[in-house]
């Protein structure tokens, strides 16, 4: 499987249900931006769900949005519910936290640096992955996970 951060939840969750998952990343390390990272309760509770610790995991604010001028637009309500769950709902953290608390929940061996997908071809029964310099994997299945440009996206529209 292609790695993708969006895509990490569900894979996690299989993982976490004895399938063997692997996560294939074309880079070879795991690096974050260091700007800042907004969470609504949404991504929050996945976190939570699949394992990840996310005791003080940010500065948890309530959200307005404002033109230029400083006239409020827009004031995000959250229910009282979610804000006492979530301590205000939304939260801002520095990206590189996040990622370290959902690289600790990960199995060992599941993440796998340096593998560019670069060929997929579904052979009906398996997945045959090919990725740049190293060994081709065959795998049940395959979720592209693989951002905007996605290169599993690509290979399937070419596809007659
Ligand atoms: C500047 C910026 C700020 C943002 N801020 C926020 C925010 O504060 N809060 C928020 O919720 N969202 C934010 N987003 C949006 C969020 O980052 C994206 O919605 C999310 O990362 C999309 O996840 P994804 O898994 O689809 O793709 P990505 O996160 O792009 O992951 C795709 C992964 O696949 C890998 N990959 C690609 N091609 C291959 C290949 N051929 N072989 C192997 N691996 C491959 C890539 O290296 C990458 O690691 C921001 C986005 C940007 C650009």
């Amino acid at each position: 499987m292609v790695r993708g951060r969006a895509a990490w939840p569900r894979r996690w969750q299989r993982s976490r249900e004895g399938f063997d998952v692997q996560l294939h990343e074309r880079h070879p390390e795991v690096r974050a931006a260091e700007n800042i990272l907004n969470l609504w309760p949404p991504p929050q509770k996945v976190l939570k769900l699949i394992g990840v610790d996310t005791d003080d995991l940010g500065a948890p604010c309530h959200v307005t949005f404002r033109n230029a001028q400083g006239k409020r637009r827009v004031d995000v309500c959250l229910t009282p519910e979610v804000e006492r769950e979530y301590g205000g709902g939304f939260i801002g953290l520095l990206r590189w936290s996040p990622y370290e608390r959902m690289l600790a929940a990960l199995r060992p061996g599941v993440m796998r640096l340096d593998h560019d997908l670069i060929g997929l071809e579904d052979r009906d029964d398996d997945v045959l992955l090919r990725f740049d310099g190293r060994e081709p994997i065959v795998a049940d299945a395959v979720v592209g996970a693989d951002g905007i440009n996605s290169t599993v996206r690509r290979i399937f529209r070419r596809r007659p």
